[in-house]
C-alpha cells in the first residue's frame, strides 16, 4: 500500500523517474475487507483517487460502531458515526482491499515516470549516499543487479530488507514487540448469509461490530456493496509459537477457529459456520518498539517497514499512505536550487520528525485498546465494563475503552491532513535541522 501510495506521490509531485520494485510476480491483492477512515480518504482525496473511485462506489459508508459481549451478544457500546462526515470532511468507510491497493495501483501506472518492476527484490543496500543510493536487486530467475537511485523508500512491510540493511552498523536494532497474537481472516458471500433474517440484517447494515472477550474479539462489516461480508479475528498466537517458524501466515483450520471462539453466541457461531472451508487465513499479528531511526543518507522507511501495528485502530494501511504522501510532500518542498546530498537526508530527516510522534501514538493506542477489549475477569475488566456502561448511558459522544471507536481518539485520527501538516511546518524544521549526514 505505502509503497504504491509513495509512486503516485511523488509523480504528482513532479519526481520524474520513479522505478518501483516488488518481489511479487504480479500484484496479488488479498482478499479481505480494509476500514477506509476519514484521514486516510483526505490523502487519497489530494490524489485524485477517492472521488468516483471503484473504491468510493463499492465501499460502506460507515454509520455505527457497535461493541457486544461476544458469548451473549448484549450491546455494550454504540457510537453513532453519522455525524463524522460533517466534522472531518468525509464519512468512515469499509471496502475491500482489492479495490483499494488496484485503484493506487492504476493511478500510479497511469504516470509516465513510475515504472513498475515486478518479480524483482532487494537484496541489499551498498550506498546510502544521498543522490547515489546503491542497490542490489535479484529477479526471478536468481539474476541480481546493481541499481543506482538519488532515494530509496524502503516500502517493504513487517519483513522489511531495507530496514534490516539501514540499521546495520548504527547502533539500532528492531526490537519485536511480543503481541501474542494472530489473526483469522474470513470473507462470507451474501448468497450465503441472505435466507437467515439475522445475518441479513448484518449485511444489509452499515455497520462495524466487534464481538469481545477473554483474549479475544471478532471485527465485522459488510464491503463490496453489501456482497461480502468480511470478519476479522485476534485470539492468542499459539500456531505461529514455534521459534523455527518464519511463515507469517498460513491456511487455518475452520476447525481449530470455531474452537477458540466455541463460547461466544449463536450469532457469531452462524457467522464462522460460514467460513469457506480450506479458506480460512490466520495472520500472525507483529509489532515493533519505536525504532532509533527510519532514514539513513538518501534512504527512508514507510509503514510498516518503521511502525508496524496491531491491526486494532485500522490505520496501519492509513499510516502507511499518510507516509507517502508526506515524503513526497518533504522532498519537494526542498528550495530550489537548493537539492544537493546534506538537503535531501535533512528532509529525509524532517519527514522522519514529522511522522513518527504520531505513528507512535497511534501504535501505542492500538495495542491499548488489545488490552481493554482482551481482558479476563476480574477488577480491570469490571472497570472497562462500567466505563462501556457509563458511556451508553451518557450517549455518542463520550470516551470509551475501544480507542477505535471512542470519539476523542477519532477526533484525533480523523481530523488529522498530513499533507497540511507537512506544509505548514516543514520550513521551520527544515531551517533548524542540523543534518545528521
Ligand atoms: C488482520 C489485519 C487487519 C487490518 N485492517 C486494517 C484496516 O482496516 N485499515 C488499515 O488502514 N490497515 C489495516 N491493517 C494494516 C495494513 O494492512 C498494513 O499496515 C499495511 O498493509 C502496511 O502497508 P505497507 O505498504 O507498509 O506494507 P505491505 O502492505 O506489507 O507491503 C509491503 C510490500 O513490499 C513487498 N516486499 C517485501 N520485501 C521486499 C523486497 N525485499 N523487495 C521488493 N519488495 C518487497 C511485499 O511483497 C509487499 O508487496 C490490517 C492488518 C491486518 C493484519
Amino acid at each position: 500500500m505505502g509503497g504504491l501510495a509513495a509512486a503516485l506521490a511523488f509523480a504528482k509531485k513532479g519526481f520524474k523517474e520513479i522505478h518501483v520494485y516488488e518481489n511479487a510476480p504480479a500484484l496479488g491483492f488479498v482478499g479481505a475487507g480494509i476500514q477506509i477512515a476519514p484521514n486516510l480518504i483526505r490523502v487519497m482525496d489530494k490524489l485524485g483517487i477517492w472521488a468516483g473511485s471503484a473504491i468510493q462506489n463499492e465501499a460502506t459508508c460507515v454509520d455505527a460502531a457497535v461493541v457486544l459481549d461476544g458469548p451473549t451478544n448484549r450491546e455494550m457500546a454504540h457510537v453513532a458515526m453519522t455525524n463524522i462526515q460533517n466534522s472531518y470532511g468525509y464519512a468512515h468507510h469499509a471496502g475491500h482491499r482489492a479495490s483499494l491497493a488496484g485503484g493506487i495501483f492504476s493511478a500510479a501506472e497511469a504516470e509516465r515516470a513510475v515504472h513498475f518492476h515486478f518479480g524483482e527484490t532487494l537484496e541489499s543496500i551498498s550506498s546510502f549516499e544521498p543522490g547515489r543510493v546503491t542497490f542490489a536487486v535479484r529477479n526471478e530467475a536468481g539474476k541480481s543487479r546493481v541499481v543506482t537511485t538519488g532515494i530509496l523508500v524502503g516500502a517493504d512491510g513487517i519483513k522489511s530488507t531495507v530496514r534490516e540493511s539501514l540499521l546495520q552498523g548504527l547502533g539500532f536494532t528492531a526490537e519485536a514487540e511480543e503481541t501474542g497474537t494472530s489473526a483469522y481472516r474470513i470473507l462470507i458471500d451474501r448468497e450465503q448469509m441472505k435466507s437467515d433474517p439475522e445475518l441479513l440484517k448484518l449485511i444489509d447494515s452499515n455497520t462495524v461490530r466487534r464481538w469481545i472477550g477473554a483474549n479475544r474479539h471478532i471485527i465485522a462489516y459488510p464491503i463490496h456493496n453489501h456482497t461480502i461480508y468480511n470478519i476479522a479475528t485476534a485470539q492468542p498466537d499459539v500456531n505461529f509459537a514455534g521459534p523455527a517458524n518464519s511463515s507469517w501466515s498460513t491456511k487455518g483450520e475452520k476447525k481449530a477457529m470455531k474452537a477458540v471462539f466455541a463460547d461466544f453466541c449463536p450469532t457469531v457461531q452462524k457467522l464462522l459456520d460460514l467460513a469457506p472451508e480450506g479458506d480460512v487465513v490466520e495472520w500472525r499479528l507483529r509489532s515493533h518498539k519505536p525504532l532509533g531511526t527510519w532514514t539513513r543518507g538518501g534512504v527512508a522507511l514507510i509503514g510498516d517497514a518503521c511502525h508496524p501495528t496491531l491491526p486494532h485502530l485500522s490505520q496501519g494501511a492509513a499510516m502507511a499512505i499518510e507516509d507517502a504522501a508526506c515524503i513526497a510532500e518533504a522532498l519537494s518542498l526542498i528550495p530550489s536550487g537548493q537539492v544537493g546530498a546534506e538537503n535531501i537526508a535533512k528532509a529525509l530527516q524532517v519527514y522522519e520528525r514529522l511522522r513518527k510522534p504520531r505513528t507512535t501514538t497511534l501504535v501505542s493506542l492500538a495495542a491499548e485498546s488489545a488490552r481493554a477489549l482482551h481482558l479476563k475477569d476480574g477488577k480491570a475488566k469490571e472497570e472497562r465494563d462500567r466505563q462501556f456502561a457509563a458511556a451508553k448511558a451518557k450517549g455518542s459522544s463520550v470516551p470509551i475503552p475501544d480507542k477505535w471507536a471512542s470519539p476523542e481518539v477519532q477526533q484525533m485520527v480523523y481530523g488529522y491532513d498530513c499533507i497540511e501538516d507537512t506544509r505548514e511546518r516543514f520550513s521551520g524544521l527544515f531551517r533548524d535541522h542540523v543534518s545528521r549526514l
